[in-house]
């Protein structure tokens, strides 16, 4: 197992319908987003989508340059919206773009900026047939977003999305930067999902 995946906890969520039952799989693990392997990756970008710091910055240096003329030519992306491009020289296939909200004290309707993000990127992904999608904790890094409203967020909209298409999205991973960040989402986990 990868140093970066010796974190991971890995939990299964059924719905039936029917004789039929499709899986998700939601994944915690701690480590670096442009090392996954999946459909595609989500990059927490700013609303230039010309490149910044942080994930957005790691992002674009393991891409290649070819992931930013690409970018170049989306004209941008509001708060709470995403745009999908190639993922270049990732191990992932493309990269969904969303720019998470700015935390201005809670009143500036960041909460649901962030759902919007979430929700948008799966929608993005379902749209595109992908079936697996790795998340980084969005907001939470220069955009100062509390980490554990954000993991809240996170895990709850993921849910909601997953209970209202079982099964169109295979495998979800949120990948944590560091223990304390993987430490919160686990425990907005099993807030989130206390029968999994
Ligand atoms: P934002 O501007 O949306 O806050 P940041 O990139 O500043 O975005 O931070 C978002 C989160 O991504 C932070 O928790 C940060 O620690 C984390 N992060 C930074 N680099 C990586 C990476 N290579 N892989 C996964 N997460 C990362």
């Amino acid at each position: 197992m990868p140093k970066s995946a010796a974190k991971s906890i890995i939990f299964a969520r059924s719905k039936s319908r029917g004789d039929k039952i499709p899986t998700s799989k939601i994944e915690l693990i701690k480590g670096d987003i442009t090392k996954i392997t999946a459909d595609a990756i989500v990059n927490a970008a700013n609303s230039t989508l010309l490149g910044g710091g942080g994930v957005d910055g790691a992002i674009h240096r393991a891409a290649g340059p070819k992931l930013l003329a690409e970018c170049a030519a989306l004209g941008g992306c509001a708060t709470g919206q995403a745009k999908i491009t190639k993922g270049y020289n990732l191990p992932a296939r493309s990269v969904i773009h969303t720019v998470g909200p700015v935390w201005s004290g809670g009143n500036h309707n960041e909460e649901r900026l962030l759902a919007d993000c979430y929700r948008n990127c799966l929608a993005l992904a379902r749209e595109h047939n992908l079936k697996s999608i790795a998340f980084p904790s969005i907001s939470t890094g220069a955009y100062r977003f509390p980490i554990e409203p954000a993991a809240q967020i996170a895990l709850n909209t993921v849910k909601i999305c997953l209970e209202k298409d079982p099964g169109v999205l295979e495998r979800i991973i949120f990948v944590l930067f560091s223990d304390s960040d993987l430490e919160v989402y686990q425990k907005s986990y099993r807030d989130s999902f206390p029968e999994g």
